[in-house]
């Protein structure tokens, strides 16, 4: 009998509806696009959820047909153009590829299309009309997955991340595939319920309450043996389209009832704990003072609201011009996204002391600061090359483009020519900062750079840079929720 043939793709999107530029070709160019035969080489040994449908695969004896991976950085809407050069490569994978007896997709599940609201919806839509309404079809989702009615009717099952920090891609890309191969097998039918909670969640640890309490109630539901799988999803709050909200997804081996008693459940307990899922910050100023005061270090000062793994610039400068204004002597602030003074600082040299005008230059001042005129000395120049060694994405191959460290006195600033969350403290020690050694290490992150950073941290302090990714969502206009959000509105009900 020859192998189960299995085709593999990924397409992943957070769409933030707020930022001002769209994620075209050159974005996804920027974090990977490859093409079949590069895929199995690139994701061997990664802990990512093609890592693990390479594992689950092995261990099944079954094929893989690898046909695109695409991945960008969390930024504006993606363009029709590049969404329909990923779908039409995903078709036109599936229509050459010979016999397919399943298909496994990594996706995220904030994807919003310049045209659509749904990115996901319409892609796995475009597969069933291809494939017919049989064949068997996994995907894997990111906690931040605002789910839509298309994505629940035209997948088999989905698997949701249970963590973020997101440290658990690799598995569920394994038990997405090894439940593909049940189901191909005929061990596994597999049924889906959906709740959906018209609720913005801002961003909160998985692994303490009371996001934990939400995942301990869904692994003892799992417990069952009829239920394949229990995702509960925060959902992605800065995308203004009708499907933004939290959602719990249960997967049984088909048995309906259950899987529509233990979502409406699940759903039940997160509406109810809604208060708790409020977010504590400080204003830059405030964090700064008592980092400051402190004997010990690092503080660790997350700018929640300027995180790039959001869709924010991750070029806001109200944390550096406080930091300025402090005077602050040990400090290091990863990462502003500024290509054009990275140009600046190579041209000129290092040890060169240069006039720059600093972040600050894609979105309105009001959102995320002024550019910053400063003098800075150059102090390196690097390929921003470096392989993570955190708990999240280890042993991934990061690539930031040429980086620099410029040196505004007190504060060092290290500046990537492409945008990147600084998760993994390789990007400081690449650069040869040791993070124990600076009183505060400021981060452009909301929580995945606490797998890496909290065992090192004296303390975390989570600021408010008032960016695209503020917790505070009254700062953003929503036209396209549709019906009433908690918290903006006390009208909201499931
Ligand atoms: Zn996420």
């Amino acid at each position: 009998m020859s192998p189960m043939r299995l085709l593999i793709a990924e397409f992943k999107h957070e769409s933030n509806t707020f930022a001002s530029r769209p994620t075209g070709r050159a974005e996804y160019e920027a974090r990977y696009i490859k093409r079949a035969g590069e895929i199995i080489p690139f994701f061997t040994g990664v802990k990512s959820e093609i890592g693990g449908f390479i594992e689950g695969a092995r261990q099944a004896g079954a094929e893989l047909v690898p046909v695109i991976a695409a991945n960008a950085m969390p930024s504006g809407v993606v363009t029709r153009e590049m969404f329909n050069y990923v779908r039409d490569a995903i078709l036109q994978g599936i229509r050459t590829s010979g016999r397919i007896d399943g298909i496994a997709l990594s996706l995220h599940g904030a994807m919003v299309v310049e045209d659509s609201f749904d990115g996901e919806g319409e892609l796995l839509e475009a597969i069933r009309n291809q494939v017919g309404p049989d064949l068997p079809l996994m995907i894997t989702l990111d906690f931040h997955a605002n789910l839509t009615p298309k994505m629940m009717s035209n997948c088999s099952a989905m698997f949701g991340y249970n963590t973020y920090p997101h440290v658990d891609t690799y598995e569920r890309g394994l038990e997405a595939l090894l439940n593909l191969v049940k189901m191909i097998r005929g061990e596994l039918r597999p049924v889906m319920a959906l709740e959906w909670l018209p609720m913005l969640i801002p961003s909160l640890e998985t692994s303490l309450p009371p996001f934990s309490r939400v995942f301990d109630a869904a692994f003892a539901m799992e417990k069952d043996p009829r239920v394949v799988n229990v995702s509960w999803f925060q959902g992605f709050p800065w995308t203004d389209i009708p499907y933004a909200g939290s959602a719990v997804v249960a997967v049984t081996d088909d048995d309906p009832a259950l899987a529509g008693r233990l979502a409406r459940e699940l759903a039940q307990q997160v509406w109810e704990m809604r208060e708790l899922f409020r977010v504590e910050v400080m204003t830059p100023a405030a964090a700064i003072a008592k980092a400051t005061q402190s004997l010990h270090k690092p503080f660790v000062l997350a700018d929640i609201s300027d995180n790039p793994g959001g869709g924010a610039p991750s070029n806001g400068t109200q944390v550096i011009k406080a930091l300025l204004d402090a005077g602050a002597k040990d400090a290091v602030v990863a990462t502003i996204h500024d290509p054009q003074v990275v140009e600046q600082a190579v041209r000129a040299g290092v040890r060169a002391t240069i006039d720059i005008e600093l972040g600050g230059k894609t979105e309105p001042a009001h959102l995320h600061g002024e550019p910053l005129k400063l003098k800075a000395m150059v102090r390196t120049i690097s390929d921003g090359r470096y392989v993570n060694k955190g708990p999240m994405g280890t042993g991934f191959k990061v690539d930031n483009g040429v980086t620099v460290v410029l040196d505004l006195g007190g504060v060092e600033v290290i500046v990537p020519e492409r945008k990147l969350q600084p998760a993994d403290p390789e990007i400081l020690r690449r650069h040869g900062i040791e993070p124990r050694d600076k009183q505060m290490v400021v981060l452009k992150s909301t929580l995945h750079y606490r797998a890496a950073f909290a065992p090192l941290a004296h303390e975390i302090i989570q600021l408010d840079g008032a960016g695209l990714t503020s917790p505070n969502f009254s700062t953003f206009r929503y036209r396209n929720l549709g019906v009433p959000r908690w918290p903006l509105s006390p009208d909201a009900r499931p």
